[in-house]
């Protein structure tokens, strides 16, 4: 019966992209204008860079915070470049600022091309990048690298939002973020990372419709924009007791289900159960640091049975043996960045300890020290009869992740 549950496992990604000029070499004394491009020229840049993951920044001399920004660029396409990233600066400058362009670009130096837009015919030039997006600058999209915009930052972006954002470009990770929507149309949020997260996808920006939040933990990674979402949406919000009264004291009184280890409840057309993990907690409330009660993983089990255990952010236990006997869970969702969790060899003998045949990888490469990735995963793995590792981009979705036979 179980089998024949609807279910969507979507992952929240992020991609990112770095660019860098290959052909750019150290530039001639006397470097040329940027080329002079409308909005099909745009469209070709794009699809030049084919096959390598791209980030397209859109920047003027007039526009203070792309003055900010533009530096910390060149640093990323520097870094990133060797990686894979393609970067390409658009100028927005008109005519008469040109000799300022020239200045800003003999001062920084950027590593990477950079064209102009051509004088007027903004909204079609606009419109050529993202029907979505005002003009406003600065702006920078992110390809994939079937050429497909993945990504984008709107206004001023921090290093930081950057490079999560490069990071998941390159390497396709969507961090711990996972949506679950049952056959009635039911959707949950597991460790909602979502709108501040710029490799999610415009389409799972925008979340329409959200009856419950699941929350492994309070780090910043994971509570993410449960507060937005909770204000937009007043969905009921599982947390463990410390965290929900922090959620509560936010003004979410009627919305949070707190809970603790070992229990299990009924939220809406979930039913969930808080297990172990091994990792820390706290929540960073506006620079202050406060107790969020322990860590916590997730066992949600759909209606008609279909069960995924999101193991949070954790070391490898022994007691996963456990909740592999007592929850069968169809798919677990497991970190793998090693770091501040498990690496791929630990999660391999997770994947033993739960008997579990369908993984989707985790907490991975969004940060630096976040090393561990799907391929490692799977050569710890091999040996594994029937393992299944999805390793999904943002935005995909594991919809056939059921186990074995369903349709
Ligand atoms: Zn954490
Ligand atoms: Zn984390």
């Amino acid at each position: 019966m179980r089998n024949r549950i609807g279910v969507a496992v979507l992952l929240f990604g992020a991609v990112c992209v770095i660019s860098f000029s290959a052909a750019g070499a150290p530039q001639a004394k006397r470097p040329r204008d940027p080329q002079v491009i409308d909005a099909q020229g745009y469209e070709k840049l794009v699809q030049q860079h084919h096959g390598k993951p791209l980030l397209v920044t859109l920047w003027a001399t007039w526009c203070e915070p792309c003055r900010d920004e533009y530096p910390m660029l060149n640093e990323l396409a520097k870094e990133y470049g060797p990686k894979g990233l393609r970067v390409v600066g658009v100028n927005y400058d008109d005519e008469g600022d040109l000799i300022l362009m020239r200045r800003f670009i003999a001062r920084y130096k950027p590593v990477f091309p950079n064209y102009r837009k051509q004088h007027g015919s903004e909204a079609e030039f606009t419109q050529a990048i993202s029907a979505g997006w005002n003009g406003a600058l600065p702006a920078s999209f992110f390809y994939d690298k079937d050429g497909k915009q993945v990504g984008h930052v709107l206004g001023a972006g921090t290093r930081e939002t950057y490079e999560a954002a490069i990071r998941q470009l390159l390497s396709g990770s969507g961090h711990s973020t996972f949506s679950l929507t049952t056959a009635s149309g039911q959707v949950a949020l597991i460790d909602p990372w979502v709108m501040t997260n710029p490799m999610c996808p415009d389409k799972l920006k925008n979340v329409p419709k959200l009856d419950v939040i699941f929350l492994s933990h309070a780090h910043a990674d994971h509570l993410g924009d449960l507060l937005a979402l909770a204000k937009q949406h007043k969905p009921q919000i599982v947390a463990i007791f410390e965290t929900s009264l922090w959620i509560e004291s936010k003004g979410f009184e009627e919305e949070t289900k707190p809970m603790g280890k070992g229990g299990t409840q009924r939220v809406g057309e979930f039913e969930v159960t808080m297990t172990h993990a091994f990792h820390s907690n706290s929540i960073d409330d506006d620079g202050q640091r406060i107790y969020g009660g322990e860590p916590a993983g997730l066992v949600i089990r759909m209606p008609g049975g279909f069960t995924v255990y999101h193991a949070g952010d954790t070391a490898l236990f022994s007691d996963m043996k456990l909740i592999g006997e007592l929850y069968k869970p169809d798919v677990a969702l497991l970190p793998i960045g090693d770091h501040f969790t498990m690496g791929p060899r630990e999660a391999a003998h997770a994947i033993r300890f739960l008997s579990v045949k369908h993984v989707v990888p985790m907490h991975y490469a969004t940060f630096p020290v976040l090393m561990g990735r799907p391929e490692h995963l799977r050569q710890e793995a091999k040996d594994i009869a029937g393992l299944e590792i999805h390793a999904l981009r943002p935005g995909q979705s594991a919809q056939r992740v059921h186990a074995g036979g369903c349709g």
